[in-house]
């Protein structure tokens, strides 16, 4: 059984002020484990961007030991247009040369979409195989960098997604196989409102990085754990049963204030868990049985 620190990162959301330097600092004032940088606007606008900036955020990775990941740019990889789709897997492409620039360890994408409006089952399987093409492409192209696929926020907009169920998630990656998957808990807990139940389905030896905030269930809020209804002391077991290392990044929109009591919320619980199948306390054994593969 894997006792290790919880290894809590942050990957501040784009409402965040601040350029990805602000991010390190953050990180390194309080004892994260590391960042995950969108590779996105409004980060990386040219006056808050630019190769120095990667440098010197490599140089204290070596320095420092951070986990780094980056988030690939939001564009859309299951476009049904080939120019459109071409510029969009550029688009990550570049961004995965900045990402072994800083010897980031893991990658995050999003799956395709179609505009809802439009959408249909011909259109979306189309999407789908986009989707797994560009994923091809990166994967020739990642070097070191482990690629992580996100289950989405099933209800944003008008976007009709390819990629936020576990069997959709399950068939884009099937073909691929050093690529994985980016959990995002919070989507978990909207679209099915159990993510323990999800991790296992997703598969815990695929998860590369997961993304952590709370939300009530209805919304993807974005909020510090603690702050709405998601069971992280269940997350927490289901982690700790399976010996998972993965990061946690905080994906908040919030303040400094809003990361730190997140962090601490979640090392308060962690602290709490004891060995599953130890003599333990009550509270273990309730939690135990609600891990199917403790039954
Ligand atoms: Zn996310």
């Amino acid at each position: 059984m894997n006792r290790q620190r919880l290894p809590i990162g942050i990957a501040p959301g784009r409402a965040y002020k601040g350029t990805w330097w602000d991010m390190v600092e953050l990180c390194l004032r309080h004892g994260f484990i590391g960042v995950e940088f969108k590779h996105e606007l409004p980060f990386i606008l040219p006056d808050r961007w630019s190769p120095a900036l990667v440098h010197r955020i490599a140089e204290v990775q070596r320095e420092e030991g951070l986990w780094i990941s980056v988030h690939g740019p939001y564009t859309n990889i299951g476009s049904l247009l080939p120019h459109r789709w071409q510029a969009a897997v550029d688009e990550h492409l570049r961004a995965l040369e900045w990402a072994e620039e800083m010897e980031a360890r893991t990658y995050t994408v999003h799956p395709g979409w179609v505009e809802k409006k439009y959408a249909d089952p011909d259109l979306l399987a189309r999407c789908r195989e986009n989707t797994i093409q560009a994923l091809e492409r990166m994967v020739e192209h990642g070097g070191q960098v482990a690629i992580g696929v996100e289950n989405q926020n099933p209800a944003e907009g008008e976007k009709a997604k390819c990629g936020f169920t576990v069997p959709q998630l399950h068939g884009l990656v099937d073909g691929l196989n050093p690529v994985g998957f980016t959990l995002d808990v919070g989507h978990a807990q909207v679209l099915t409102g159990d993510p323990v139940q999800f991790f296992h389905a997703l598969g815990p030896e695929r998860i590369r990085a997961a993304h952590v905030h709370d939300n009530d269930g209805m919304a993807d809020d974005h909020l510090p754990p603690g702050r709405g209804t998601i069971d992280w002391r269940a997350f927490l077991f289901a982690y700790l049963r399976h010996g998972c290392g993965f990061p946690l990044f905080l994906e908040l929109a919030g303040s400094e204030d809003a990361f730190v009591a997140g962090r601490d919320f979640l090392i308060r619980l962690w602290a709490e868990l004891k060995e599953p199948v130890s003599s333990g306390g009550t509270s273990d054994k309730e939690t135990a049985t609600e891990d199917p593969e403790v039954r």
